[in-house]
This record gives structure tokens, C-alpha cells and sequence, in this order.
């Protein structure tokens, strides 16, 4: 069978003008700032005049990423069309699409299918330029640490412990590491630098969790540069750039305003890494949309150990919310990946692998409901490919062992393809919700990396090697002890080894480096070397994608 690709679903819809979906949310004119006709900001200063309750919250999250996709956005979007259908009152958060996988591998990530968030072009190119305005503070910063040095240097900085690197939206390995400051006296001071993609940058970690412009510029000013060489940091504020950096900031903490292709209205704002950073949209955009959803659907990054465990542990601790229900997406060929199928065969009925992959899932549904305690629903993302009895088999097994569980099928259908879902997600909203973060903020450093280890991904321990022992000790000196965890390691195993799939047990977690990243207010614990600026691969998606002498584009997907 022939599918309709992503983009010309897209295209063939027709949908409102931006202005009569802020109307439709009750939005004052004095509050939307128009990009277009369908994209609009909206202006933070209204969370002051909004005087009614929030709006309950639902996390999508996934079982262990596969190759095979999972379709969390996907599933986000449907169900949110889903909720409308049955006459509730929902709104969609999501993260910002960044150019690098665009370009690269990945593709969009704006939804898929009859479940997408539309102008799907121009969320997933450029947008409304939140990301270079990220990019333009990020190298004002890395600017003034240069010249600070250049001028003198009276902070002491040590050249060879800056921290602080360059950034750039694109997926440009040619950039990772690079020598500047060459020419001479008067072209600045040599030295060994890179570029990171600027989803990785901390600035973006930053303005996801800004509460407000405040909050940023002074989690602006936390952040750490570098080292002086008697081993002090060396922050923004110290070289007084993070008023700057907020002042090129300030549009970018608006929200932007969108909306699905069954109209139903969808925030799109902020795209941190799921690694090294938090992995979820804007704190900001989703308090808008608690603020005028009664439903708010957002989306976490990676599968429910990593993407969930930050959303719940992190975001929702500083933002001070917490989800009435969690969704988790799983499908047919990820279970069948999981229970030992290779890619190039997930495309064949196998009933004996997919029940043999199960296990993954329930250790996820196991981790929301006992160690966070919340609600939670498993979502089969149905794809073409499955068969009747494949998905029967998933939904005998998942009620047997007393999981809910429901059919999605907004992928083909749109939010007809959700009302399963979304009648079940209403209904736990109702239910009793003993939600509590996986670890308390005042134990060491070590201990909540081990309750992490232990708790969600059920290995047996941790073993910090190399620098990892001593950065513990001197980021507890320097008092960044109470901060949360940040966990960077592999979405391809629920341990930090990408080969083991399933739900393994009894591994030891290796941490070879801390960091912390001040501002955004988190210590990152790296288990293995994470890539900051990822390459193109052989044949990158960039050569598809074209333009007409119309404006119309094509070949994203
Ligand atoms: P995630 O958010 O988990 O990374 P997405 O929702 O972005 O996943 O989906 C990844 C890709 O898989 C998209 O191109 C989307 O069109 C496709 N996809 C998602 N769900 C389905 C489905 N049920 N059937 C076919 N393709 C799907
Ligand atoms: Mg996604």
C-alpha cells in the first residue's frame, strides 16, 4: 500500500489563521505577536492576569528506544485530537525541531501522518527563530570570554580550562573541535575550541526552565565558563554578559503558538538535548498550556527512563507541577526489536518475539506507577505493518497483567484514531495520584546518581572511574551538592550498555565524568562520551529537500 508522506498531508490541509486559534483560547489581541498567518508568540505577561486553575497535565513518554521509531510526538498530537473529539478542552506542548536532524537522519518532528503539528515546514526550518536567538547569546557569551582574555584578562580565566564552547544549529562535525584566535598579537589568543549544536548548548537548557526573564538572566549569569587557574569558576555574570544574553533572549522565551491539523491549538517552544540536558519543551510553554488547556499533552525525550525520570525528576520539581496521567507509547516492531528481531524483519508477524520484548514495557509502566506513582496507559502506536493478531496478543498480554492499555491509531486516522485512548487518559486523570520524585534533593551526589541506578533502571550499582570521583568531591565543595541529576547515557538500554535490550538487571552503571551545568541548575552525570555536535551521515536527508519557484517546499519528512 501506497502512504501519503508527512509533508503532503501537511500541505493539503487548510488551517486557521493563528489569530482565530488564540481567540478560540480566550487570548487577549494584546498578547499574540503574529509570524505569519500561522504562527504566532505569545507574550509571558499574560501568565500575570490568568487567574484561573491550572488545567490537568498528561506526559507521553516511551518504552527503550528502537531503530524502528516508537512515534511519541505522534501519539502526542493524536491524543490531543483525541481528547477534543470527546469534547475536552486540550492543548499540546512540544519541543522545537532543531535543523541538525532535520538535515540529518532523523528528519522532522513535528508529528505524522493525520496526527502533525502544521506549518510543519517552517516548524521544522527555522521556525520562529528561537534557536538562532539561543545560538546569537550562546556565542555573545563565548565572544566575551575571548576578549575578556584578549583585554587582560583581570578574572585570570585559564585558557585551557574554558568550558564554554561556540554554537551552531546544524549537524557539522567539522566544527567539534577547532583551533582560533590565530593571526598574531592583534587576531586574539590561540587556542583549542569547538562548536556544540545548539540544542546541546546550556543556554537552551536555560530558557526551558526559566520560570519567567528574571529567572533566566540569573540563571544566565550561574553559568560556568570556565576555570581560573587556582581551579575557581569563572561565570557569565562575572564577565557581566547575561543581561545581554537575556536582553537577545527575549522574544525566544515567548511560547509559539501553532496548531494541529484538526485545528486543535499546540505550543512548540525550546528543544534541549535528552542527554546532557533535560530533554522537554519549554517550563514556560507548558504552564501556558495548563493555563488554557483543561488537557495539556506534552511529550519527554527518549524512552520513560531517560526522558520521563527528567521530566519528573527535574522539570516538574522546578516548575512545580506534576502529570494526572502518564502515556506510554510502545509498538508492535519495538517489542519485536526488543525480543531479538533485526530491523530489515520487523516488517513480519512474530508473536513469539514480541511477547519476549515485553518485558522492556512493563518495567517502564512498573517505574511510573510504583517508584513515581502515578497513572499510566500503555498507547499501541498502531503501525501498517502490524498484524490483528500481533496487537491483540500485546493488549491480552498487557490486561492480563492488570496494565491498561489502548489501540492508538491517530497515525492513519487522526484524533478519531485517539478517542480510545484519549477516554482512557480522562478517566485515570480521575484517579488517585501519590506522585513523588524519585530521589530527595539533599542526599550526596553519589547516592542520587545510585538511587537513580537502582530505582529505575534496576541495576545493582554504580562505579564512578577516571575524574568522576574527584569532580564529585569539588562540585560538592564548591556547594552544587543539592542540585538534581541530569542522567547522559545510552536510549538504547534501559542500563548504560546499548546491547542490552529487554530489561536487564544486576549491571553496574560506569560514570566517567561529572559536570555541572549552573544555570540550567543540574549535574550532568556522563556515562559514556556523548556527542555535542553530531555529523551528517552518508546521504543526509538536506539533499531531498527542495524548494519550488512557488516557495512550496518538499521532500521533509
Ligand atoms: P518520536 O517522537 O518518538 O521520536 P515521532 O512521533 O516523531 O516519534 O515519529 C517518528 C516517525 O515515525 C515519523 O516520521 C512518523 O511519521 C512515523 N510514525 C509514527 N507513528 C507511526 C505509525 N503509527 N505508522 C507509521 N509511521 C509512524
Ligand atoms: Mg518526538
Amino acid at each position: 500500500m501506497e502512504f501519503k508522506s508527512d509533508i503532503e498531508i501537511a500541505q493539503e490541509s487548510t488551517p486557521l489563521p493563528i489569530t482565530e486559534i488564540a481567540k478560540q483560547l480566550g487570548i487577549s489581541e494584546d498578547y499574540v505577536e503574529q509570524y505569519g498567518k500561522y504562527k504566532a508568540k505569545i507574550d509571558y505577561n499574560i501568565m500575570n492576569d490568568m487567574k484561573n486553575e491550572n488545567g490537568k497535565l498528561i506526559l507521553v513518554t516511551a518504552i527503550t528506544p528502537t531503530p524502528a521509531g516508537e512515534g511519541k510526538t505522534t501519539t502526542t498530537v493524536g491524543l490531543s485530537d483525541g481528547l477534543r473529539k470527546i469534547g475536552k478542552k486540550s492543548m499540546v506542548a512540544l519541543r522545537e525541531p532543531s535543523l541538525g536532524p532535520v538535515f540529518g537522519v532523523k528528519g522532522g518532528a513535528a508529528g505524522g501522518g493525520y496526527a502533525q503539528v502544521v506549518p510543519m515546514e517552517d516548524i521544522n526550518l527555522h521556525f520562529t527563530g528561537d534557536f538562532h536567538a539561543i545560538g546569537a547569546a550562546n556565542n555573545l557569551l563565548a565572544a566575551m570570554i575571548d576578549n575578556h582574555i584578549y583585554q587582560g584578562n583581570t578574572l585570570d580565566i585559564d585558557p585551557r580550562r574554558i568550558t564554554w564552547k561556540r554554537a551552531v544549529d546544524m549537524n557539522d562535525r567539522q566544527l567539534r573541535f577547532i583551533a582560533d584566535g590565530l593571526g598574531g598579537r592583534v587576531n586574539g589568543m590561540p587556542r583549542e575550541d569547538g562548536f556544540e549544536i545548539t540544542v546541546a548548548s546550556e543556554v537552551m537548557a536555560i530558557l526551558c526552565l526559566a520560570l519567567n526573564i528574571d529567572d533566566l538572566k540569573e540563571r544566565l549569569g550561574r553559568i560556568i565558563v570556565g576555570y581560573t587557574r587556582d581551579e575557581k569558576p569563572v561565570t557569565a555574570a562575572d564577565l557581566k554578559a547575561h543581561g545581554a544574553m537575556a536582553a537577545l533572549l527575549k522574544d525566544a522565551l515567548k511560547p509559539n503558538l501553532v496548531q494541529t491539523l484538526e485545528g486543535t491549538p499546540a505550543f512548540i517552544h525550546g528543544g534541549p538535548f535528552a542527554n546532557i540536558a533535560h530533554g522537554c519543551n519549554s517550563i514556560m510553554a507548558t504552564k501556558m498550556a495548563l493555563k488554557f488547556g483543561d488537557y495539556a499533552v506534552t511529550e519527554a525525550g527518549f524512552g520513560a527512563d531517560l526522558g520521563a525520570e527528567k521530566f519528573l525528576d527535574i522539570k516538574c520539581r522546578m516548575a512545580g507541577i506534576q502529570p494526572s496521567a502518564v502515556v506510554l507509547v510502545a509498538t508492535v516492531r519495538a517489542l519485536k526489536h526488543h525480543g531479538g528481531v533485526a530491523k530489515a524483519d520487523l516488517n513480519n508477524e512474530n508473536l513469539e518475539a514480541l511477547e519476549k520484548g515485553l518485558p522492556n514495557l512493563l518495567r517502564h509502566v512498573e517505574n511510573v506507577t510504583k517508584v513515581f506513582g502515578l497513572p499510566c496507559v500503555v498507547a499501541i502506536n498502531a503501525f501498517p505493518t502490524d498484524t490483528r493478531a500481533e496487537l491483540d496478543l500485546v493488549e491480552a498480554k498487557c490486561n492480563a497483567l492488570g496494565v491498561n492499555v489502548a489501540l492508538s491509531e491517530v497515525w492513519a486516522k487522526g484524533g478519531e484514531g485517539g478517542v480510545a485512548l484519549a477516554k482512557e487518559v480522562v478517566r485515570l486523570c480521575e484517579e488517585p495520584n501519590s506522585f513523588k520524585q524519585s530521589y530527595e534533593l539533599d542526599i550526596p551526589i553519589v547516592e542520587k546518581i545510585e538511587t537513580i541506578v537502582k530505582k529505575i533502571y534496576h541495576g545493582a550499582g554504580v562505579q564512578l572511574v577516571g575524574n568522576a570521583v574527584k569532580q564529585a568531591q569539588q562540585l560538592t565543595e564548591l556547594g552544587f551538592d543539592k542540585l538534581p541529576i541530569c542522567m547522559a547515557k545510552t536510549q538504547y538500554s534501559i542500563s548504560d550498555d546499548p546491547t542490552l535490550k529487554g530489561a536487564p538487571e544486576g549491571f553496574t552503571v560506569t560514570v566517567r565524568n561529572l559536570k555541572v551545568s549552573a544555570g540550567a541548575g543540574f549535574i550532568v552525570v556522563l556515562t559514556g562520551d556523548v556527542m555535542t555536535m553530531p555529523g551528517l551521515p552518508k546521504v543526509p536527508s538536506a539533499e531531498k529537500i527542495d524548494v519550488d519557484s512557488t516557495g512550496k517546499i518538499a521532500g521533509l519528512f
